[in-house]
């Protein structure tokens, strides 16, 4: 098996419980790297650590976390750096929906899926950033959207938030470039998993319709993207946006 540099490393994914996320964890794990799993709901964020720990016999930490709160993340790094002294890897996972026509959406709406999708990465990469540059290395990954790059009816507030978090990541990664940490987003198209089983019948065909490969995605492949971009192949990688999404956008 080729070594991709991931043994022992510390990896932070937000949102991790489930998911994409979860998927991510478990990909990272299989290559031997500690696992922090940190999500807002806490009791399953420890029941997926025990699983993957027990699953791959890695090392894992479940921490409860609001991505959006920028005390609940310094608590959460400090945890981290005092159990493991370091972080090699931050993915910003954690993400919401709260989807409306333009016309019928709430502000409150606006102000949350903005609030946790985009501003919650930019806490966790301002903190982490600081011990990855004490380290002089590490990789950040966001989670961003095909709905950042085309636009998506009834996601105003979402594919803003998306839209964002690509301008975060570019600036990001040319702030930390000279300093060994490289910073990514990919971009999901249409995955299988608990944000698009809600989609009804309807929207879900109409999403389809724009895949050329006529299928949805599974968490595993936007898991496979984000391994290698966090793994030694992809050092020379940075201020990119990977979509992965059967052919979406191209
Ligand atoms: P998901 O199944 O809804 O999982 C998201 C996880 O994040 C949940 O465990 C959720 O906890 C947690 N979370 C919510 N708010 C949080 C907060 N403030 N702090 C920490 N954790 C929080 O979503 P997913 O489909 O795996 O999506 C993961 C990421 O991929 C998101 O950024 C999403 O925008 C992006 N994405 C997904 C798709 C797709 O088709 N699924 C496509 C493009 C992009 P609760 O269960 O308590 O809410």
């Amino acid at each position: 098996m080729m070594d991709l540099g991931l043994q022992d490393k510390i990896a932070l994914i937000t949102g991790s419980a489930r998911g994409l996320g979860r998927a991510i964890a478990e990909k990272l794990a299989a290559e031997k790297a500690k696992i922090v799993i940190t999500d807002i709901n806490d009791a399953l964020a420890a029941a997926t650590a025990e699983e993957i720990s027990k699953k791959y016999r890695i090392e894992t930490l479940a921490l409860k976390h609001d991505v959006a709160s920028e005390e609940s993340t310094k608590e959460v790094i400090k945890t981290i750096v005092n159990k493991f002294t370091r972080i090699d890897t931050l993915v910003n996972n954690a993400g919401i929906t709260r989807d409306a026509r333009l016309m019928m959406m709430k502000q409150t709406d606006w102000d949350l899926v903005l609030r946790i999708n985009l501003t919650g990465a930019f806490i966790c990469s301002k903190l982490v950033s600081k011990q990855m540059l004490k380290q002089n290395s590490g990789s950040i990954v966001n989670i961003a959207s095909v709905s950042g790059l085309m636009g998506n009816i009834g996601q105003a507030n979402y594919s803003a938030s998306k839209a964002g978090l690509i301008g975060l990541t570019k600036t990001t990664a040319r702030e930390m470039a000279e300093r060994g940490v490289n910073v990514n987003a990919v971009a999901p198209g249409f995955i299988q998993s608990d944000m698009t089983h809600v989609l009804s019948v309807e929207a879900t065909d109409k999403l389809l319709a724009q895949v050329p490969m006529n299928r949805p995605g599974k968490p595993e492949d936007v898991a496979d993207v984000v391994l290698f971009l966090v793994s030694d192949l992809a050092k020379y990688v940075t201020g990119q946006v990977i979509n992965v999404d059967g052919g979406m956008v191209m």
